[in-house]
């Protein structure tokens, strides 16, 4: 009998981390961040509650830091076994992990100057180098053996490259059971990737919730939506800022402004892509054309590689960030982070959030207590870097980019499954889970649904 305990994602989006049990291994499914405000990241480092060096193997579905970023933590503690992923995951967990310790190093830096006590990084970029040589890439589809009496397999989750679904089969004496984690569940007929692998049979599902709340637009109208945002933002001759995570939404808007470049006057605009991390992972999504979908793959034959448009601009350096400052309007910004909780992002809002002729466009979610949460939820004024700043810029949430399924896309996936497997929901806010768990009660056979809290522990 194999167990599966919840460490974190439980009643909650990030932290996402989970401990199976077997006769015989221990296998850590990710160990990821806490995302939100400083209470929230406070439990960054908090202690494991196992020691790190009995894990035999993790898993990791796809390189989003509340999944994988506190990995470079695991490893300084001890941790000396494989890391089992994608290899397109593996490639993004090399820019992003890394970036995270930058991020750590920096803020320890700034506290150790403020006289703080507590000034040691959580972790360093050696910490995630580390990790990076424990990294084993995989590919999709095939079975691998991580430990002994356990095999897995990875399936495209469509949610950004490399993501996916982990199907772990325990045999123990002969007796097979399989765990299948959603990981993050990607949005149907999202653009540039494939959508989710549906599986058909599991003794338990631990599924992510997200947006089990909710229904995006349809892909159609969410194009309009942003049509027409760049119509009114042509029209006040302000500018548009987007702030958007490195991996995954920034691709997908590059994307999208090329195949609308001529419907939405994008050649009247400068694009800044004021991230040299997400340069560097768009380039990396440019390197797994071979999983793109055919959409992708035909426009890349007729258009060339993504970051290839006359009217795009890679900064890579902090001087070439600080000259947009002078730019009052026909810039669209593409910055970190997609939350607003550090980056570059935050001095464009500093610029322009005050400014009437602006515009925010919102296109990823936002957790609890983060400022692009602020934003979305109309606060009058917030708060960039300790100082308060009046909200004047026009704030859009363009609700149907999102890189979740929605409850219609979750509830389907779940009901790809013969046999009306357990279903433990994850990585969701209260609301989100409950209106999930009713429908995925309602489903034929009558499916028994856990909302595991942290520490929870659900046999299989
Ligand atoms: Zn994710």
């Amino acid at each position: 009998m194999a167990t599966i305990e919840f460490l974190g994602a439980a009643g909650e989006v990030t932290g996402s981390c989970h401990l199976v049990r077997t006769r015989h291994a221990r296998i850590l499914l990710e160990c990821g961040m806490f995302q939100g405000d400083d209470a929230d990241e406070g439990r960054n480092g908090e202690a494991f509650p196992f020691d790190p060096g009995t894990i035999d193997a993790v898993v990791l579905s796809h390189a989003h830091i509340d999944h994988s970023g506190r990995l470079p933590l695991l490893v300084r503690r001890g941790y000396v076994g494989p890391v089992f992923t994608h290899a397109a995951t593996a490639d993004l967990c090399g820019v992003m992990l890394r970036d995270s310790a930058f991020l750590q190093e920096k803020e320890a830096e700034w506290r150790r100057r403020r006289g703080a006590n507590d000034a040691e990084p959580l972790y360093t970029q050696a910490d995630a180098a580390a990790v990076e040589r424990r990294i084993e890439p995989v590919e999709y589809d095939r079975w691998i053996q991580i430990a002994s009496g356990v095999r897995c397999r990875l399936h495209d989750a469509g949610h950004i490259l490399g993501s996916a679904i982990v199907e772990i089969e325990v045999d123990e004496g002969g007796a097979r059971r399989t765990l299948v984690f959603s990981g993050d569940l990607g949005h149907r007929g999202a653009p540039i990737l494939r959508d989710p692998v549906v599986l058909r049979r599991a003794d338990l599902v631990v599924m992510e919730s997200t947006y089990g709340d909710r229904e995006h637009r349809s892909w159609s109208s969410t194009w309009k939506e942003l049509g027409d945002i760049l119509s009114e933002a042509r029209a006040d001759k302000g500018n548009i800022l987007i702030p958007a995570f490195a991996v995954g939404r920034t691709q997908e808007l590059l994307y999208v402004l090329r195949r609308h470049f001529d419907e939405w006057g994008i050649g009247e605009w400068r694009i800044f892509l004021d991230s040299p991390m997400a340069i560097r992972t768009t380039r990396i999504y440019q390197d797994y054309a071979n999983v793109h979908d055919h959409e992708a793959r035909n426009e890349r034959r007729e258009s060339g590689p993504l970051l290839d448009l006359d009217n795009l601009h890679l900064n890579e350096t902090t001087e070439q960030s600080m000259a947009i400052n002078k730019v009052t309007s026909g810039a669209i910004i593409i910055a970190g982070s997609g939350m607003c909780t550090g980056g570059r992002i935050r001095h464009h809002l500093k610029n322009n959030v005050g400014r009437r002729q602006c515009h925010v466009v919102i296109v990823g979610f936002q957790a609890a207590r983060t400022t692009g949460r602020a934003l979305v939820d109309g606060a009058r004024t917030i708060r960039l870097m300790g100082r308060a700043y009046d909200v004047r810029a026009k704030v859009h949430t363009v609700g149907g980019l999102s890189a979740h399924a929605d409850q219609r896309g979750l509830l389907d996936w779940y009901r790809g499954f013969e046999n009306s497997p357990r279903v433990a929901l994850v990585h969701g806010e209260e609301r989100a889970m409950d209106a999930l768990a009713a429908r995925i009660g309602e489903s034929p056979g009558g499916a028994n649904v856990f909302r595991p809290r942290t520490g929870s522990r659900i046999e299989f």
